[in-house]
């Protein structure tokens, strides 16, 4: 084993540690069929973690065909079993429709990457607590954890990132399943390469729905950044995020049209979707 493979496989299982996640517990994992979440579900069963897949078939032509084909090798070479979401048949059309019409409605000002963001979390927060699961574990990497914080800061709400961390802190409520990053301190592009030595089934296209600009102007500035920097942007969030956090608890309630934790009176996916 490399220095790399090493590494990533000691940070990943002191994320786990830290966060204090029992081999007892069952794991669903959200299965994209990008490198990020195919590597978390290799490393946990790996580690002997309780696990099943989960994927979300989001019916954007070609790219979700071959999204659900990675996934689909990935469940039969680690043996695991797999749930599928069929986007269509369970929400009437696919992503990309589902996205204009709501883009329509609220006039463009939601970008593509925050409706599909809010509706995937709908989904497998419902899904996954029908499945009895203790956790949803996700493929959120620390290029996408310093990409939202930056984001927060320069929309003028970094308040946004106080609950996030390798687990979600502060929404404990029988209806909301506890999420986790196992990756959250991990660098993209050393998963990227982890993938490839391991030659796990993985698409490595982009969507081509992600046009949103915000963060792909933020992601661009974060490549020129190093590996540490981008650990500093966490530190500093882990530092803050406790004086945040004080003044901005909420309590959940349940959504009043479809019954799901929310903050407000009406969920953030049946606000969006409300576009008849
Ligand atoms: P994204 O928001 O696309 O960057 O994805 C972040 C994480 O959400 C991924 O690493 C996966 O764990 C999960 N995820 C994204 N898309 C899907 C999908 N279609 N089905 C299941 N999980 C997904
Ligand atoms: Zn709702």
């Amino acid at each position: 084993m490399d220095k790399l493979e090493a590494k990533l496989e000691s940070k990943f299982k002191q994320t786990l540690n830290k966060i204090k996640i029992s081999k007892k517990s069952k794991i669903i994992v959200a299965l994209s069929g990008g490198k990020d979440s195919s590597v978390v579900a290799y490393l946990l069963k790996r580690f002997g973690y309780d696990i099943e897949g989960f994927h979300i078939d989001l019916k954007i032509g070609k790219y979700s065909e071959e999204c659900l084909k990675k996934v689909e090798e990935l469940c039969e070479m680690l043996n695991i079993r797999l749930h599928l979401y069929d986007v269509k048949k369970e929400m009437g059309s696919g992503m990309c429709y589902l996205r204009s019409a709501i883009q329509e409605k609220h006039k463009g000002e939601i970008k593509n990457c925050a409706i599909c963001g809010v509706i995937k979390k709908w989904i497998l927060n419902k899904a996954v607590r029908g499945l009895k699961a203790d956790y949803i574990a996700t493929g959120h990497n620390l290029d996408d954890e310093a990409q939202t914080f930056l984001i927060n800061i320069l929309k003028g709400s970094p308040e946004l990132s106080a609950n996030s961390g390798a687990i979600t802190k502060n929404l404990s409520d029988k209806k909301f399943i506890p999420r986790i990053k196992p990756l959250f301190y991990i660098a993209e592009k050393d998963i990227k390469s982890y993938s490839k030595k391991k030659k796990l089934p993985v698409n490595y296209e982009k969507c081509p729905c992600a046009l949103d600009s915000y963060r792909i102007q933020v992601r661009k500035f974060l490549e020129k950044t190093s590996t540490k920097q981008k650990e500093n942007i966490i530190n500093n969030l882990e530092r803050v995020s406790s004086k945040i956090k004080k003044i901005n608890i909420s309590v959940l309630k349940y959504c009043e049209r479809c019954g799901e934790p929310s903050r407000g009176n009406i969920c953030r996916k049946c606000r969006l979707m409300d576009i008849c």
